[in-house]
C-alpha cells in the first residue's frame, strides 16, 4: 500500500513546497506563482524572518547574465571542465541566462529598483575571469540590480511579498515525505521549535536550502579541508544534501576540482558565526601571511578576488593555497593597521556579519584590537608566543622578506616590488586568517527540467531543486554565477514543479 492511500497526518497543504528563501527559492515561488495564478505556494524557512535571505541577501549581488549564447556555451564549457553538464541541461541554463536581461529589467523597475550594468574592467574589478579561454568574448558586462547592499535580493523578496505566496518561518525542512514504492515526493517534515509537522505537497516541492558552508563535519568529510568559515548565513549546513541523500538522490558537484566560488583570506571571531572576508584588494602593502611553520606560502597581494581565489599552477586554474595551510596568520606593521580597515569594500558592502548584522569595520583597525581580534606582539618573542611557531624560524622569515623588499625582488612567490613594504617592528599586529566560502555546489544531479534524480538516472518524482544546492557550476566560477543558477533553475524549476497535475485535492 503507497503512502497516499495510507493517507498521512498533514497538518497543511500547499501546491508547490518551496524549501528555503533564499534568491532561488523565491524566483522559484514567484515562477510559479505567475504561471499559475491559482496555485497555493508556501516558502518555508529556517531561519527567523529578520534572517531571511540566505547567502543571497549577503552576496556581492553581481549576476551573470551574457546574451551571445554560442560564446557562452564555450566559456561555460572550459570553465566546467573536466566534468561538463549534459548537453540538455547546459542547453536549458543557456536558454534562461541569455534571456535574463529582459526580465531583470522588468522586474527591476516593477518595484523601483534599477537593473545596471557593472564591472567594466577597471583596476578594482574584472570583467572576464579567464579570458584566455575560448568564448570568453561573450562577458562584456556584468550586472546587479540596485541599489546595493542585497539590491538583487532586495528586488525579489518585494515580489514574494507583493504575490499571494505563504511564507513559514523559523521552520526546518528535516525530511521529505515519499511514497515508499515509486519515491514520489508527497509532501515534507518539518520542525518549528519543538514541534514536528507535515506540510503536504500536492505538486511538487524545489528544494533550495543553499549549500553547507556552515558545516564543518561536511567540509572536512566532503571537502577534505581542516577548517573553513561561512561568509554567508548561518542557516547553511546541509540540510538539504541530507534530504536528498535519504531520499535517493545521487549528488553531483560536491567536491569540484575547484571550490568554485573560492577559499578567501578571512577572519573569524568567536563573537561572530561567519568569518570577516579580508578587504580583498588590499591598499597597504607592510604585511606578510605565513603558515604554520612559521614561512611565507603565496604571493600575498595577488589580487585574489579577480579570479575567486584562484591560482594558474603549471597551466592550471587551482584553489589559492589558504585552506590548506592553516593555521595561518597574517603579520602587519603599524603603518598597514593605520592606513585602511582589513575588512571593506569598494563600492558596497557584503557578507553576513556587515550587511545582516550590520557590524562595521573600524578605519584604523583599532577597535578590533580593542576586541582582542587583533593582537599587538611588541617583540618577535611575542608573536612566537602567540601563535605557537619557533622564534628562531619567524625571525628569519621577517629578515628575508624585508630582505627581499630592499632588493625589490621576491625570488620565492614574485610578489611585486611595489606592493612589498617593509615590515617595520616592533610593534607588530597579529591576526589569524581562515579560509572562508562563499558557496558550495554540491547537490542533487539535475535534468533539464529541474528535476532531481537517482542513482539510475531516473527522476524523483515532484522533486525539483535550484541555487547553490546542486549548482550546474561543476567547476571555475565566472563572477555571477552562483545568483544567476538561482535565477535561471529558478525559473526552471518553479514553472515545471507548479506543471505537475495534483496528487490530492
Ligand atoms: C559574501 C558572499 C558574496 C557572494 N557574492 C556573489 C555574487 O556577487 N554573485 C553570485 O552569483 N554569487 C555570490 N555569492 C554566492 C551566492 O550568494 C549564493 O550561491 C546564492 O545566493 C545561493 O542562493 P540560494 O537561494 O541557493 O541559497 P541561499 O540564498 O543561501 O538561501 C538558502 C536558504 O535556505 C535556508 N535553509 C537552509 N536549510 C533549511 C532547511 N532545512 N529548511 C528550510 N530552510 C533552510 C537558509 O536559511 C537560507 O535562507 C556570494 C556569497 C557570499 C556569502
Amino acid at each position: 500500500m503507497s503512502a497516499k492511500d495510507m493517507g498521512h497526518d498533514w497538518s497543511e497543504s500547499a501546491d508547490v513546497v518551496v524549501l528555503g528563501f533564499g534568491l532561488a527559492g523565491a524566483v522559484s515561488a514567484i515562477v510559479a506563482s505567475d504561471q499559475d495564478s491559482s496555485a497555493d505556494v508556501l516558502i518555508v524557512e529556517k531561519m527567523p524572518e529578520r534572517f531571511v535571505g540566505g547567502n543571497s541577501r549577503a552576496s556581492g549581488q553581481t549576476i551573470f547574465c551574457p546574451t551571445d549564447r554560442d560564446a557562452l556555451r564555450r566559456y561555460k564549457m572550459a570553465m566546467d571542465e573536466p566534468n561538463p553538464l549534459p548537453g540538455p541541461v547546459l542547453e536549458a541554463w543557456l536558454d534562461e541566462v541569455v534571456v535574463l536581461e529582459g526580465w531583470l529589467t522588468t522586474m527591476a523597475s516593477a518595484v523601483g529598483h534599477r537593473y545596471v550594468h557593472t564591472n567594466r574592467g577597471n583596476a578594482n574589478s574584472v570583467l572576464v575571469e579567464f579570458p584566455e579561454f575560448p568564448g570568453s568574448e561573450c562577458v562584456k558586462f556584468n550586472s546587479t540590480i540596485e541599489p546595493n547592499p542585497s539590491g538583487v535580493w532586495n528586488c525579489f523578496h518585494r515580489h514574494v511579498e507583493k504575490r499571494r505566496i505563504r511564507t513559514l518561518f523559523e521552520s526546518a525542512a528535516t525530511k521529505l515525505v515519499q511514497d515508499p514504492d515509486t519515491r514520489e515526493v508527497l509532501g515534507v517534515e518539518v520542525t518549528s521549535g519543538s514541534v514536528r509537522r507535515a506540510i503536504r505537497a500536492k505538486r511538487g516541492v524545489v528544494l533550495c536550502t543553499g549549500g553547507f558552508e556552515n558545516n564543518l563535519a561536511m567540509q572536512r568529510n566532503l571537502w577534505g579541508v581542516d577548517r573553513v568559515y561561512t561568509l554567508g548565513t548561518p542557516g547553511n549546513t546541509g540540510d538539504g544534501l541530507k534530504m536528498l541523500q535519504r531520499a535517493g538522490a545521487d549528488l553531483w558537484h560536491v567536491r569540484n576540482v575547484t571550490q568554485s566560488g573560492g577559499f578567501w583570506p578571512a577572519f573569524k571571531v568567536p563573537e561572530f558565526e561567519a568569518a570577516f572576508m579580508r578587504r580583498s584588494r588590499l591598499t597597504h602593502f607592510s604585511f606578510i601571511e605565513i603558515a604554520r611553520d612559521g614561512r611565507r606560502f603565496n604571493n600575498e597581494t595577488t589580487p585574489y578576488r579577480l579570479r575567486h581565489a584562484k591560482q594558474l599552477i603549471h597551466g592550471r586554474w587551482v584553489d589559492a593555497p589558504h585552506a590548506y595551510v592553516t593555521p595561518a596568520y597574517m603579520i602587519m606593521d603599524k603603518a598597514m593597521m593605520d592606513a585602511a580597515p582589513l575588512v571593506g569594500w569598494f563600492s558596497h558592502p557584503i557578507g553576513w556579519n556587515s550587511v545582516v548584522l550590520g557590524y562595521e569595520w573600524s578605519a584604523d583597525n583599532r577597535k578590533e584590537l580593542g576586541s582582542g581580534w587583533i593582537k599587538q606582539c611588541d617583540s618577535i618573542a611575542a608573536i612566537a608566543q602567540e601563535t605557537g611557531i619557533k622564534e628562531a624560524t619567524l625571525g628569519r622569515t621577517i629578515a628575508e622578506y624585508n630582505q627581499s623588499s630592499a632588493e625589490g625582488i621576491d625570488r620565492e612567490f614574485g610578489r611585486p616590488a611595489g606592493e612589498m613594504l617593509p615590515l617595520a617592528g616592533p610593534p607588530y599586529f597579529v591576526i589569524e586568517i581562515v579560509p572562508a566560502i562563499v558557496s558550495t555546489t554540491g547537490g542533487g544531479r539535475r535534468n533539464a527540467h529541474g528535476q532531481v534524480l537517482d542513482h539510475d538516472g531516473r527522476v524523483i518524482p515532484r522533486l525539483y531543486e535550484a541555487g547553490e544546492l546542486g549548482a550546474a557550476n561543476p567547476n571555475l566560477y565566472q563572477s555571477g554565477a552562483f545568483l544567476t543558477d538561482c535565477l535561471a533553475f529558478g525559473h526552471i524549476a518553479g514553472r515545471n514543479a507548479v506543471r505537475e497535475r495534483p496528487w490530492a485535492n
